[in-house]
C-alpha cells in the first residue's frame, strides 16, 4: 500500500516514458524542453538500460555505399535520402545538446572495406554521391586505395572513404543524456520492469510489479523488447544480437577511424590505443534473433579469424572484453514512430545505426504526443 506522498511525488506524472536508452532519454528531454512545466518520469527495466544504447560501438555513422545500396532496394532512392537525413540530423540534435566534445565526438573519417575489385559498391560510388549531395553540399564518399598499404589491412582489394563519419563514446553519450535529463527535472527509476500498460478514460496506468504509475501520456521506447511488452504478435520487429569485442593490440594500431565490411555486418574502430570490433550476425542470423543476452562462440571465432587475416595480420593482441546488445530490426531500416492512440505512442525499431536516429526518434514520439 502507497501512502499518500508516494503516490503524489512518485507515482504520478504528466508524461511517462518506457526505456532509458538514447530513444527514451531524448522524448523525455524533448518534452521538457517543449514544455518546462511538465512532469515526466523514465521507467527503465535495468539498472542501468540494458538494450542496445550502452553495449553498441559508438559509430556516429550514416551507411556504407553498400549499405545505403541495400536501402535503395528496399526503401526507394527517396526512402533512402530520408533515411540518411534523420540519421544526419540526429548526429546534429545529439551534439547540440550535449556538445561534441562531452560525448568525445572526433571526425576521424569512415570507410569499407572491399574484397572483390569487381564489387557493386566500387561501381556505384558516383551514383551514391549524386543522390546525397543535396543533403551534404558535395561528395561524401571516394576511392581511397591511396591509405591501404599504411593501414596494412590483408586481403582487401580496395577502400571506400566518407569524411562526414565519426566515432564517439557510447558511455558518455548516455550518462551525459541521462545527466542532462537529470538537469530538467525528469526522474529516471531504474529496476522498473514495464509489464502492462492500461489506458483508461482520463489516463494511463503503467505496471510494474505491484507499482503503478500514473500519467496523461505515455511514450513506449523499449525498441527489441516491444513485443513482449505490447504482447502483439503482428508488430513487424525482429531483436538482433550483436557482440562487440574490446582488443588490446601489442604493437600501436596502423589505422584510425571506423570501419566497416560485407555490407556493414561487420564493424571496427580505434578507440585510444584499443580497438573494437563486432559484428559477424549474418553468420548465424536465426540464432541471434533473440532478445537474450550472450555471446555466439561461432560468431566469435569467425571475428578472431578475420581479426587474424584482415585487420591486424600477423600481430599480436589480447582480447580484453567481448559483451553482446540487443538490436531491433524489420522489413525495413525505417524506424516506427506511431500513435497507438491519443495517449499512446511509440518510437522503436531503431535498426543498427540507433546511435545516430535515436535523438530523432525520441523528438517525433515526444512532438507526436503533444501535437493535439
Ligand atoms: C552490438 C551493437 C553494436 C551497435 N553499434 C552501433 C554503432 O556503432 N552505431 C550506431 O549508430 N548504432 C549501433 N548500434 C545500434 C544502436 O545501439 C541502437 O539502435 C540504439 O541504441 C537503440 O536505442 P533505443 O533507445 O531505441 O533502444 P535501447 O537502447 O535498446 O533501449 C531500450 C530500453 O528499454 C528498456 N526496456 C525494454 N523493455 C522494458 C520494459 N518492459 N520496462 C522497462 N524498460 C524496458 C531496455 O532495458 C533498454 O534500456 C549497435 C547495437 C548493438 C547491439
Amino acid at each position: 500500500m502507497h501512502s499518500l506522498w508516494e503516490k503524489q511525488s512518485f507515482l504520478s506524472a504528466d508524461v511517462t516514458i518506457i526505456g532509458a536508452g538514447i530513444t527514451g532519454l531524448s522524448a523525455a528531454a524533448t518534452f521538457k524542453e517543449l514544455d518546462p512545466s511538465l512532469s515526466v518520469i523514465v521507467l527503465e527495466k535495468g539498472v542501468l538500460p540494458t538494450g542496445a544504447s550502452t553495449k553498441n560501438a559508438g559509430f556516429a555513422c550514416f551507411g556504407s555505399v553498400s549499405e545505403l545500396l541495400n536501402d535503395v532496394e528496399t526503401l526507394g532512392e527517396n526512402g533512402m535520402i530520408s533515411l540518411v537525413e534523420k540519421r544526419w540530423d540526429g548526429l546534429q540534435k545529439t551534439c547540440q545538446r550535449l556538445g561534441r566534445s562531452v560525448i568525445d565526438l572526433q571526425v576521424k573519417n569512415g570507410y569499407e572495406l572491399i574484397f572483390d575489385r569487381s564489387s557493386n559498391a566500387l561501381q556505384q560510388i558516383e551514383y551514391v554521391n549524386s543522390l546525397l549531395s543535396p543533403l551534404f553540399q558535395g561528395s561524401v564518399f571516394r576511392n581511397a586505395n591511396e591509405k591501404l598499404e599504411a593501414f596494412g589491412f590483408g586481403t582487401t582489394t580496395d577502400l571506400i572513404e566518407n569524411t562526414f563519419e565519426g566515432q564517439l563514446d557510447t558511455g558518455k553519450l548516455i550518462s551525459s543524456l541521462w545527466n542532462y535529463c537529470n538537469q530538467l527535472g525528469i526522474k529516471v527509476h531504474t529496476g522498473c520492469h514495464v509489464t502492462d500498460i492500461k489506458e483508461e478514460e482520463t489516463c494511463v496506468r503503467v505496471a510494474s510489479d505491484d507499482v503503478v504509475f500514473k500519467s496523461e501520456k505515455v511514450a513506449i521506447c523499449t525498441n527489441a523488447f516491444t513485443k513482449k511488452l505490447l504482447k502483439k504478435e503482428e508488430l513487424d520487429i525482429v531483436p538482433g544480437r550483436g557482440i562487440v569485442m574490446s582488443i588490446i593490440p601489442k604493437q600501436p594500431l596502423k589505422f584510425e577511424g571506423t570501419f566497416h565490411y560485407h555490407d556493414g555486418y561487420y564493424y571496427f574502430r580505434d578507440y585510444y590505443d584499443k580497438l573494437l570490433y563486432g559484428g559477424g550476425r549474418n553468420l548465424a542470423l536465426e540464432e541471434e534473433q533473440t532478445d537474450s543476452f550472450g555471446i555466439n562462440e561461432s560468431v566469435k571465432k569467425k571475428l578472431i579469424e578475420d581479426l587474424e587475416t584482415i585487420i591486424l595480420p600477423d600481430q599480436e593482441y589480447e582480447i580484453e572484453m567481448t559483451w553482446s546488445g540487443i538490436m531491433a530490426f524489420g522489413s525495413n531500416k525505417s524506424p516506427i514512430v506511431k500513435k497507438l492512440s491519443n495517449r499512446i505512442a511509440m518510437g522503436v525499431r531503431l535498426g543498427g545505426m540507433g546511435v545516430a536516429i535515436g535523438s530523432l526518434v525520441g523528438e517525433e514520439v515526444a512532438e507526436l504526443l503533444t501535437a493535439d
